[in-house]
């Protein structure tokens, strides 16, 4: 059966770096819909204009704008052979919209990673990010800076700090997970599909520990 991965943590946990080796690694569409809105804001799309507001105060975008996002994802052809949801759900309506539309697919979730972190550390995270302008990828100013400064080592792109990687926009950021978001970690222990590792260790040990608990379904 293939992957049908959910990862769930704070904003900051390190979902997407792990989700960029892990999709390579098992050959899995990985969905960021923090990606997918900032390519909307890029655009100027309807729904980049609704979400804007959002993002830029570090709130969550409206569920019925996420879940329709995500569904067109769901049943694009590249999706079929396993994937990544990364950033969603982020509720429990989100969550529920999710069972469904995966129900009607006939591709129900085989596991829910939480990424296990004290807020402590999320601030030197995401404010020392730089995300790559071409493909997202992210980096880190003293973690894991790039091999040229300001410059991408997967695709060459620039390098840039997002909007909402400033400190009120975390703060917002992580009272809205604390409040919406943190929720589904019982949600999905119910279901039997959660996982976890600690994802305060180093990149690799986050990776190593990513892949034990990949193959405990
Ligand atoms: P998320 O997708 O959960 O918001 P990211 O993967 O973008 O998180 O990681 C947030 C920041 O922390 C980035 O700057 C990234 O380079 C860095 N980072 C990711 N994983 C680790 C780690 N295990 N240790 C230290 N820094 C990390
Ligand atoms: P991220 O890149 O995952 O940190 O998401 C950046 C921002 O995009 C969030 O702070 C929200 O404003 C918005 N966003 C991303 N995913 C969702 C989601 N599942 N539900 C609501 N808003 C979201």
């Amino acid at each position: 059966m293939s992957l049908a991965l959910v990862f769930l943590g704070p904003p900051g946990a390190g979902k997407g770096t792990q989700a960029k080796t892990c999709a390579e690694r098992h050959r899995l569409f990985h969905v960021s819909t923090g990606d997918l809105f900032r390519q909307n804001l890029r655009e100027e799309t309807p729904v980049g204009l609704v979400a804007r507001g959002f993002m830029d105060r570090g709130h969550l975008v409206p569920d019925e704008v996420v879940c329709a996002m995500v569904r067109g994802c769901l049943e694009a052809e590249e999706t079929t052979e396993g994937f990544i949801l990364d950033g969603f759900p982020r509720t429990i309506s989100q969550a529920e919209a999710l069972e469904e539309d995966l129900e009607q697919l006939e591709r129900p979730l085989t596991s829910v990673v939480s990424f296990e972190i004290d807020d402590g550390m999320l601030m030197e995270r995401l404010t020392g990010r730089l995300t790559c302008k071409g493909c997202s990828a992210p980096f880190h100013k003293t973690f894991n800076p790039p091999q040229e400064a300001g410059v991408c080592d997967d695709c060459g792109a620039d390098l840039y700090t997002r909007d909402d990687d400033t400190e009120p926009a975390v703060a917002a950021r992580l009272d809205e997970y604390h409040d919406k978001t943190a929720p589904l970690l019982g949600y999905y222990e119910t279901r039997g599909l959660l996982r976890s590792v600690d994802a305060a260790q180093p990149v690799d040990g986050v990776s190593g520990a990513l892949e034990r608990a990949l193959e405990d379904r």
